[in-house]
């Protein structure tokens, strides 16, 4: 018995990859997280399937009706927003459903990082800048290990992505400047992908104040790092004295 757990993509009902799209035409059971998945994923499926947000409910609850299609044979899909893999709290779930002998088989999704960064359109790793991404967040309700906070992560100089943190923009702000330039560039995407995205740019100086006159405090990124004003060298793939005759698999 299984339960395949599906990303969503960032939002727009095509960044779904095509594995995704086709389990939810053949789904009986679906279950959303509807705060946050694009309800237009939800017209891929047939008319007669079961849709049941997961906002509203418990795990016990989300788990218990998996279970009962699983074990009618169903075809049931969880669906979540980005990639399972990042913030999706799939580990209890895993748990939950291994106990009544159910499996989770997973389809990657496009994580909303990756949509917000085709939305910037910049690339998050730039030669002679930096090659390295962090993706975080600050506290919530989920504590963070002190030996990853952000004046500690910042201090890298690598390219920062923070996840669930745009509510608390000032102590994202306080912390990373204690390290890094006030004029560090900063990008804020809301809801990237949606028809209702925002894109803001400012510096650590500024950014703090934009975020809050355009209201935005969930279902945000904020990225960080100079990748948003990349220096104007070029990447050595395609230099002409690279290698030629076979270019270097590797990089
Ligand atoms: N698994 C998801 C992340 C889930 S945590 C992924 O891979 O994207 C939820 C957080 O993700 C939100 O608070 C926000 O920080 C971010 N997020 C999800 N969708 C987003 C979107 N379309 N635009 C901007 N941020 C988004």
């Amino acid at each position: 018995m299984k339960v395949y757990l599906v990303g969503a993509g960032p939002g727009d009902p095509e960044l779904i990859t095509v594995k995704g799209k086709k389990l939810l035409e053949e789904a009986d059971l679906i279950v959303y997280a509807g705060s946050l998945v694009n309800p237009g994923l939800l017209e891929y499926a047939k008319p007669e399937a079961v849709k049941v947000d997961s906002a509203p409910r418990t795990l016990e609850e989300i788990v218990e009706i998996m279970v009962e299609y699983a074990r009618a044979g169903k075809v049931v899909v969880r669906l979540q927003t980005g990639d399972p893999a990042l913030y999706g709290a799939v580990e209890e779930q895993k748990r939950a459903l291994k106990a009544y002998g159910v499996e989770l088989e997973w389809v990657p999704g496009v994580s909303s990082f990756l949509g917000a960064a085709a939305r910037l359109g910049y690339e998050l790793t730039v030669p002679d800048g930096t090659q390295t991404v962090i993706l975080s967040r600050v506290a919530g309700r989920t504590p963070v290990p002190e030996k990853e906070n952000l004046e500690a992560l910042a201090k890298i100089g690598s390219t920062l992505v923070l996840f669930l943190s745009v509510d608390k923009i000032d102590e994202v702000v306080a912390e990373i400047s204690r390290v890094r330039a006030f004029d560090t560039p900063v990008a804020v995407v809301y809801k990237a992908t949606f028809p209702e995205e925002k894109i803001i740019t400012g510096t650590l100086a500024d950014i703090a104040q934009k975020v809050k006159e355009e209201k935005i405090n969930k279902t945000a990124l904020i990225f960080v790092g100079e990748f948003l004003n990349p220096p104007p060298t070029r990447s050595k793939l395609y230099a002409p004295d690279f290698t030629h005759g076979g270019r270097r698999e590797s990089d």
